[in-house]
């Protein structure tokens, strides 16, 4: 046979799924981080922002276990512990973080500008919304309690221990579609903040936008990010968007609040026969 048949998707976006932490709330992707440097500070061994945020969007417990692998860490562990880290030090720690984390998310559980607007836009559209996120279940439960009070209610949550692996595995994306009733993987969109979360789109096959500004890879909460000059903004901004980039995201956009002409392009894109 010399020709080969191809079944293209050339329909609309059907679903958006948008991480928590950096993304919808919390700008900056600040309360698991403060609440990393606290469990290791208790260990005798301080960790540092940059640290704590390294292997950002993984299971909580997974988060801990790579910082107890950094080549920084590890050895700061040894000359204070005599050993290495081991399995029973990330369970005990990842113990501890639980409740710490719990006490504290209310304090960062802020909407990002931009959030119910884009949301609204995609209502609008008759896109649905869906969620993944790092976190456990209890801390799910938190935010979305806080989030419907500043009226953001996704169609569905999905956390990392509802699958069998978090990210970068697709799992988290794939039960949303399942939850929301979509097909194909083509007509889905995944938004994040960190490297695991695009990866974790890309996983899945779908669409994937990478948020440079309001989460983990700039690091700043709201008002210290304003705070910066232009100059020092824009060096922060090119490193974000090399970092998202180079990690696969088919767009890196600064937040949330630019999502609309992504799902537009997106949208052409598809009519055009592309494909993520
Ligand atoms: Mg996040």
């Amino acid at each position: 046979m010399n020709f080969h048949y191809q079944r293209t998707y050339q329909g609309p976006v059907r679903a958006v799924l948008l991480d928590w932490a950096g993304t919808t709330m919390d700008f900056g992707c600040m309360a698991p981080a403060v609440v990393f440097m606290d469990v290791f500070e208790k260990e005798g061994v301080p960790i540092t922002m940059e640290e704590a945020r390294a292997p950002m969007g993984a299971h909580k417990k997974v988060h801990i276990r790579k910082i107890t692998e950094l080549d920084s860490v590890r050895e700061r562990w040894i000359k204070a512990h005599k050993k290495a880290p081991g399995d029973k030090d990330v369970d005990r720690m990842f113990k501890n973080f639980v409740p710490l984390q719990e006490a504290c998310l209310s304090k960062y559980s802020k909407l990002i500008p931009g959030t119910k607007q884009v949301v609204a836009a995609l209502r609008k559209k008759k896109i649905k919304i869906g969620t993944t996120t790092g976190y456990l279940k209890g801390m799910t439960e938190i935010n979305k309690r806080d989030a419907a009070k500043q009226g953001y209610k996704p169609d569905s949550t999905v956390c990392a221990a509802d699958v069998p692996q978090g990210r970068p595995y697709p799992f988290m994306c794939l039960q949303n579609m399942i939850n929301l009733e979509v097909s194909p993987v083509e007509a889905c969109v995944k938004v994040d903040d960190t490297v695991p979360g695009v990866e974790e789109g890309l996983s899945a096959g779908m669409w994937t936008i990478g948020l440079a500004i309001s989460g983990n890879e700039v690091g700043l909460n709201l008002a210290d990010w304003k705070k910066l000059s232009k100059k020092e903004q824009d060096a922060r901004r090119e490193r974000a968007y090399t970092r998202m980039r180079q990690c696969g995201a088919h767009y890196v956009i600064d937040t949330i609040a630019d999502l609309m002409p992504c799902i537009e392009d997106i949208e052409a894109r598809l009519a055009a026969g592309d494909k993520p």
